[in-house]
């Protein structure tokens, strides 16, 4: 249940913070700026991945929804499926993220 509503709410991300998301992507590195590690998961390195799922120990379901749809939004996090899309340069699809 709390899966299905997690992915469906979306928040906007600058332009800025999708340059940076597009250029993390294309050279494989995490999204947290300073970090130069491989991607492992949603876009970040393993330390940084396991940094932010600690918070989920720490909050409520709300709250790191909240959290996650931020760090989405700051473009330190990738949203689901969105690997995928910009790895095959998918640029419709991400476009209509970007409006929805
Ligand atoms: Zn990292």
């Amino acid at each position: 249940m709390f899966v299905g509503t997690f992915f469906m709410k979306q928040v906007k991300r600058s332009r800025e913070a999708q340059k940076h998301v597009v250029a993390c992507v294309a050279a494989g590195t995490c999204l947290v700026p300073g970090c130069t590690d491989k991607i492992h998961t949603s876009g970040r390195c393993q330390a940084h991945y396991q940094s932010y799922q600690a918070y989920k120990r720490t909050m409520t379901d709300e709250e790191f929804l909240q959290f996650t749809l931020k760090l989405q939004g700051d473009g330190t996090l990738l949203r689901p499926q969105e690997i995928r899309e910009l790895k095959r340069n998918d640029s419709d699809a991400v476009a209509a993220r970007e409006i929805a």
